[in-house]
Formats: structure tokens, sequence, C-alpha cells
């Protein structure tokens, strides 16, 4: 009897240190994937373009959902308790991170600011950095800004699930790789216009103004709230006019209205273009970059 007992006792103890390795080692014990929580698209893009088969990804934003404006539900922090990297752009994109984090129980978490270590630009309307900070953080939109953030992911793979690490390592140079041809093919490209000016929806694209040497103005302000004043219309009108300004970029979250109404008062055309802040026209970051750079590119020429 004390024989069985302690055959019993020692089995149970058995079972309860290889659960509990289970649940330290950090894979989700079903599929043996990485589970990593992302706050919006165009993390989800990078994460993916690393991670491939070896992660789950949940993304917090919803698709057709406006991030500037997200605030997390229930069910996100629910996501964060049980991952096991927390991927997030920062530079005040996503205003809520650090209150959230510290609202949760997950020590082992691998919080990742995919932003860390970039060339910032830094907002410059008073009104813009009482609302939203001092930065400008649509850095993902920079051919240069998405290297650097898809690095330091790649960085908390490597970290979480060391033994795929030259998995993970191969999938960074692939993607590095296009960045770095896209960029090249544009920077020559953009070289040959004379026209630098461009006219989006809202002004997400500061860092890719930076790569190429080129210049927005937008129908709104830097983030994607409220509908321009009217003098604000009436200096974009006069801009438009005066720069020669043939076609208006639109966004599907942002006032499209507002961007055709100044089309159709400078006689410029209406083209599409990607934030990649929701997943648009089920394009990866390449291809709606490669859209976006391409169709600039057209309208400046
Ligand atoms: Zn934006």
């Amino acid at each position: 009897m004390y024989k069985k007992c302690l055959i019993l006792f020692i089995s149970i103890c058995m079972l309860f240190s290889l659960t509990s390795c289970m649940n330290n080692s950090s894979k989700d014990s079903s599929s043996g994937k990485i589970k990593v929580v992302v706050s919006f698209n165009a993390m989800k893009e990078f994460a993916y373009a690393i991670g491939k088969d070896k992660i789950n990804i949940i993304n917090m934003t919803p698709n057709g959902t406006e991030p500037h404006d997200f605030e997390p539900k229930t069910r996100d922090i629910e996501a964060l308790v049980d991952a096991d990297i927390f991927i997030y752009n920062g530079l005040g994109m996503e205003s809520w991170t650090s209150k959230t984090l510290k609202s949760i129980n997950n020590k082992n978490l691998i919080v990742v600011e995919a932003s860390n270590g970039a060339n910032i630009i830094k907002n410059t309307d008073a009104g813009e950095i009482k609302e939203h900070g001092a930065y400008d953080p649509h850095l993902w939109i920079s051919l240069k800004g998405a290297e650097l953030e898809a690095k330091n992911i790649k960085n908390s793979f490597v970290k979480a699930d060391s033994k795929n690490k030259s998995f993970y390592e191969k999938n960074y140079n692939t993607f590095k790789n296009q960045l770095d041809e896209l960029y090249s093919t544009y920077n020559e490209k953009f070289k040959t216009t004379e026209n630098k000016n461009f006219v989006t929806g809202h002004a997400a694209f500061a860092y890719l103004c930076k790569d190429f040497g080129l210049k927005q103005e937008s129908v709104e302000d830097v983030f994607a709230e409220g509908e321009p004043s009217t003098k604000r219309l009436s200096e974009l009108t006069d801009f438009c006019k005066k720069n020669k300004v043939k076609t208006i970029f639109v966004e599907d979250m942002v006032s499209p209205k507002v961007s055709k109404t100044l089309a159709k008062e400078v006689g410029a055309k209406v083209e599409k273009i990607y934030t990649v802040e929701s997943k648009e026209d089920g394009k990866n970051y390449i291809e709606a970059m490669k859209s976006n750079l391409e169709m600039i590119y057209n309208s400046l020429k």
C-alpha cells in the first residue's frame, strides 16, 4: 500500500513538473507556435514576414478600425495575459500601452517597441503636440523605418525561440532585400522628377518623404481625426494650384469626401494610397508600398 501511494505520489509530481515545464516554455503548447499579439496591421505584416508559420498572430485592431482611435477591449487584454510577445509601434501611436501592460500579470511577456532606435520626426504643430504627443508615429510607412521595425521584431523572435534563429534571420534578410530593392528602384525614379509635392488624406507620409526627399501636404493634420478647417482647405487649394498638383490621394479610413471635394476644386484626379494601418485590397506590406510609390511617382512625373 505504501509503495503504491509512493508511486502515485511520484507520478503526480512528474505530471506536475511536466505541465509547469510546458507552461514555462515560450511556446503555445497545443500548436508549438510562439503567441504574438500586435497592436495593428503594419506590425502584423512585419511579424508575419519574419515569423511565418512559426508564430500565431493576434491583431488587436480589427480591419477597418482606425488604429489612432483604438482602445483595447477585454479580449485584447486576455490575449496579452496569454501571449509570449507583444509588438507595438510606439512614438505615441498606441497611447494605451503602458497603462494596459501595467494592468496585466504576465512576467514572461516580451514587449517590443518596434520603433526603438529610430530617427524620430517631431510634431511641430502646437495643437498636435497637445493632442497626440511630441512625435510623428508613422515610421512604418517608410522603407527604412520598416527595416528597423522588422529588425527589432526579428530580435524578439530569436529571443523567444532561439532554436529557430536561422529561420527568423533568413526571413528577415529576405524581407530586408525586398525593401532595399524597392528603395533603390524608386530612389532613382524620384531623382528624375522635378516636382516633389503630393497631397494625401492624413499626413502619414513624412518618414516616406524623408526616404526620398519628397514633400507631403495633407487634407487633415497628422492624425486621422476631425475635418480640416475652411482655412486649411483654401490653403490646400492654393497650394495645389500653385504646384500643379494633378493627383489627390485618398485613404480608406480618412475623410475621402473632403479629398474628393479638393480634387474637384483644383481639377486633380483621385487615387488610392495605403497607410497599412489596416489590411486593404489583400495587399501585403511590400505590395502596398510598391503601389504607393508607383502612384506617387506617376503623380510627380
Ligand atoms: Zn495614421
